[in-house]
C-alpha cells in the first residue's frame, strides 16, 4: 500500500475535500513510488487561506524577535534532520546527494539568517521638518501570502519565502510543485515541531492549474511569491495585476559563461562543468551558453567535452554519482527536442544529444550531457530555457562581443566571466545585464544573505534573500507624532 501524504491546514494533517490524491515517483526509478498526495482545488485552498486570515490577527501581535525564535529552532530541526531529508529529496526529485545536502543547509542558513534578523527588522527615524514633531518609519505585515514554487529547490526555495514571510509578522499557504510534494511535507512536520501556531502557515499540495491559480485568485491572498517558468509567472502577473495584489516573481533564465583568452582554463573547466551539469541543468542560475573566446576556443571546447564524457550518471543517493536524471518523461522530451532543434539550426553536436537508458537506468529519466558548438547567438537553443544537461557554445573575438552575446537574451539572471585581467572584470561587472555576475566562479552558488533574482523577463524587480527579501514581505507605514500641542501644517507652517 502506498502511503497517503497529507496538506496541512489549521493545524491539522487533511485529505483534499475531494478525496483524490495525485502519485508521485522517484524520476531515477519511476517503479518506486514515494506516496499519494491530496490533488487539492479551489476548497481546499480557501479553507487554508480562512485559517491563514483568521491567524494572521493574532501572529501579527507575535513580537518580531519571538517569531524569530520559532524559525531559529526550525533550523535547529533542520540541522538535526539534514542527512535523512537530503536522501529522500535524492529520492523524490533525482539531484544528487552532496546537492540535496546544500539544499537543506540553504534552508538552515536561511533559518539562521532570519531568525537574527528578527532582533532587527529596521525602520528609519529621521527629524522632522516642524518642531516639537517626531518622524520615523516601520515595516508592517501585510496579511495573507500565497507562495508558490518549483520543484528544482524542493527544500530551498519555499524557505526563502516561508521565513522572511513570518517574521515579517504575514501569514501564508504554500503550494508545492507537483513533483515535490513529499520535501514540503517534511518542511511543514518541522514548522509544527518548532512551535509554529495553527494557521500561521498552511500547506496545500495540488497541480498548478487548480490549487495554485485558486490561490492566486483568492481575493484574500494579499501577496504572491512565486518562483517557476515565465510562462507562468507571466499569467500570474496578469491576474495580481488585475486585482493590485502585490506580486513577486522568479523565473526563467539562459545564463552565460564567459571566458577570456587569458583565463585560467582548469578553473574555468570547473566552474563549466559544475555550471552546465550540476542538477543535471536544473536550475534557473545553469550554464547554458559558454562563450569562448576565440584565441581559447578549441582547446577549451575538448577540454569541456572531454570532460562530459567523464559525467558518472546514475541514482543520485550512490555517492559515486555526478548528475542525477532529470525530472520527468515531459523535461526529457524536451531536452531531447532541443538537441533536435540544434541539429536543424546547423549547430554542430559535440556528444551527447541523446536518452541515457544503459542499464538499469531503463527506468530512470536519464539524459546524457550534451554539447553543441558553432552556435548562432540567434539560434534557439542560445536563446531558449532548456532546462537540462545541455551546454552552447559561442565563439567570439573580442571582449566587446563577450558581453553584447551574453547580454542578447531576453533573461537576466546569472552570468560569469573568468579572467585575470582586472580592469576587464570591473567592466563585465559594469555591464553585463544581469541580477548576479560571477568573477571566476560559476553562475551557480548564491549565498542567502545576498539579493537574488533577476533582470528583464526572469524577474519583476523584487529581490529574494538578503535584506531586500523584507520589502516584499511588508509594507512601510510611516508615522508622526506631534507633541507641540497645536496643529502643524507641513510645508505650510514651517516656510517663510
Ligand atoms: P512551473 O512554472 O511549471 O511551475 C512552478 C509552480 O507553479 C509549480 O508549483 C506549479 O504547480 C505552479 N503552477 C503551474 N501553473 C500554474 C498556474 N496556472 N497558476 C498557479 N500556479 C501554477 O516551473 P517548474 O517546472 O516547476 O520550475 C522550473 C522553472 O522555474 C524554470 O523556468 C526555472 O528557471 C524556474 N526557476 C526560477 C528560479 C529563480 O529564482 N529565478 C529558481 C528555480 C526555478
Amino acid at each position: 500500500m502506498a502511503e497517503l501524504y497529507k496538506s496541512y491546514i489549521d493545524g491539522r494533517w487533511v485529505e483534499a475535500r475531494s478525496g483524490r490524491t495525485f502519485e508521485n515517483h522517484n524520476p531515477a526509478d519511476r517503479r518506486d513510488l514515494i506516496g499519494l498526495f491530496p490533488a487539492s482545488g479551489a476548497e481546499d485552498v480557501d479553507e487554508a487561506v480562512r485559517a491563514a486570515k483568521k491567524a494572521f490577527a493574532k501572529w501579527r501581535l507575535v513580537p518580531a524577535p519571538k517569531r524569530g525564535e520559532i524559525l531559529y529552532r526550525a533550523g535547529e530541526i533542520l540541522r538535526r534532520r539534514k542527512e535523512e531529508i537530503a536522501r529522500l529529496m535524492t529520492r523524490e526529485m533525482g539531484k544528487i546527494l552532496k546537492e540535496t545536502r546544500g539544499d537543506v543547509q540553504e534552508g538552515i542558513d536561511t533559518a539562521y539568517y532570519t531568525a537574527g534578523e528578527g532582533r532587527r527588522l529596521f525602520g528609519e527615524t529621521t527629524p522632522s521638518e516642524l518642531p516639537d514633531k517626531f518622524a520615523m518609519s516601520v515595516r508592517v505585515p501585510i496579511g495573507v501570502c500565497g507562495l508558490i514554487t518549483p520543484w528544482n529547490f524542493p527544500m530551498a526555495i519555499p524557505t526563502w519565502k516561508l521565513f522572511p514571510a513570518l517574521l515579517c509578522g504575514d501569514t501564508v499557504v504554500l503550494k508545492p510543485a507537483e513533483d515535490t510534494p513529499h520535501t514540503a511535507v517534511l518542511l511543514f512536520e518541522i514548522l509544527e515541531e518548532a512551535g509554529l501556531p495553527p494557521g500561521v502557515a498552511n500547506l496545500v499540495h495540488g497541480a498548478g492549474e487548480q490549487a495554485g491559480a485558486a490561490l492566486v485568485r483568492h481575493p484574500d491572498v494579499r501577496l504572491l511569491s512565486f518562483t517557476g517558468s515565465t510562462a507562468v509567472g507571466r499569467e500570474i502577473a496578469a491576474l495580481c495585476g488585475q486585482n493590485l495584489k502585490r506580486v513577486s516573481l522568479e523565473m526563467g533564465g539562459k545564463n552565460a559563461q564567459i571566458v577570456m583568452d587569458d583565463a585560467d582554463l582548469k578553473l574555468a573547466l570547473e566552474g563549466a562543468v559544475w555550471g552546465a551539469f550540476g542538477t543535471t541543468g536544473q536550475r534557473c542560475t545553469a550554464t547554458s551558453r559558454l562563450i569562448l573566446h576565440r584565441g581559447i576556443k578549441k582547446e577549451f571546447t575538448e577540454m569541456v567535452v572531454a570532460r562530459a564524457e567523464k559525467i558518472r550518471i546514475g541514482d543520485g543517493l550512490d555517492e559515486s554519482t555526478e548528475m542525477g536524471p532529470l525530472i520527468n518523461e515531459a523535461a526529457r522530451e524536451k531536452v531531447h527536442g532541443y538537441a533536435q532543434i540544434g541539429k536543424q539550426e546547423g549547430a554542430r553536436l559535440l556528444t551527447g544529444g541523446s536518452i541515457y537508458e544503459e542499464g538499469k537506468w531503463i527506468n530512470g529519466y536519464f539524459y546524457r550531457p550534451t554539447v553543441f558548438d558553432e552556435v548562432a547567438p540567434a539560434m534557439r537553443i542560445a536563446q531558449e530555457e532548456i532546462f537540462g544537461p545541455f551546454l552552447s557554445i559561442i565563439e567570439v573575438k573580442s571582449f566587446e562581443e563577450a558581453v553584447e552575446v551574453l547580454n542578447n537574451t531576453r533573461y537576466g539572471l546569472s552570468s560569469s566571466i573568468y579572467t585575470r585581467d582586472v580592469n576587464r572584470a570591473f567592466r563585465a561587472l559594469r555591464d553585463i545585464e544581469a541580477g548576479i555576475t560571477y568573477v571566476n566562479g560559476a553562475t551557480i552558488g548564491a549565498e542567502v544573505h545576498l539579493p537574488f533574482g533577476g533582470v528583464k523577463e526572469t524577474g519583476n524587480g523584487h529581490r529574494e534573500a538578503g535584506t531586500t527579501v523584507y520589502d516584499i514581505f511588508s509594507e512601510w507605514k510611516s508615522i508622526y507624532i506631534d507633541y507641540s500641542g497645536k496643529l502643524q501644517k507641513a510645508q505650510i507652517d514651517n516656510i517663510e
